[in-house]
């Protein structure tokens, strides 16, 4: 498997993925709808950012299980990283910080995590 990087629009965050994702969610949620993202699910153990510890600011939603990030200077949502109480094994890259050739390369599904949860596509 090849390493794909990704960056916010600044350049401060850069995502180092062990392989390209397959797939990507869109989700309608009330902040992924806002966010625009698409999430790549992935181990944090595939996952590496450059500097180490991102320069992110976090916010997280009432049910405080995950802490979305974005970069302090240019606001692109770069990931989130799961809280207590959520799997600790999976965390969500913003694929759109990724080279558009490997996006596009990817599945689009699309989620319904406003009401049911699951995969609608
Ligand atoms: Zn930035």
């Amino acid at each position: 498997m090849a390493e794909v990087m990704g960056s916010c629009h600044c350049g401060a965050v850069r995502i180092i993925l062990d392989a390209a994702p397959e797939t990507v969610t869109e989700c309608n949620c009330s902040i992924c709808r806002r966010y625009g993202v698409l999430w790549a699910y992935y181990a944090p153990n595939r996952v590496r950012f450059e500097p180490s510890e991102p320069v992110t600011d976090t916010y997280q939603q009432a049910s405080r299980t995950l802490a979305f990030h974005r970069c302090r200077t240019c606001g692109c949502v770069t990931h989130w990283a799961p809280l207590a109480g959520r799997d600790p094994n999976r965390m969500g890259i913003n694929a759109r910080m990724l080279d558009p050739i490997v996006l596009a390369a990817a599945q689009v599904r699309h989620l319904d995590g406003a009401v049911t949860e699951r995969y609608i596509d």
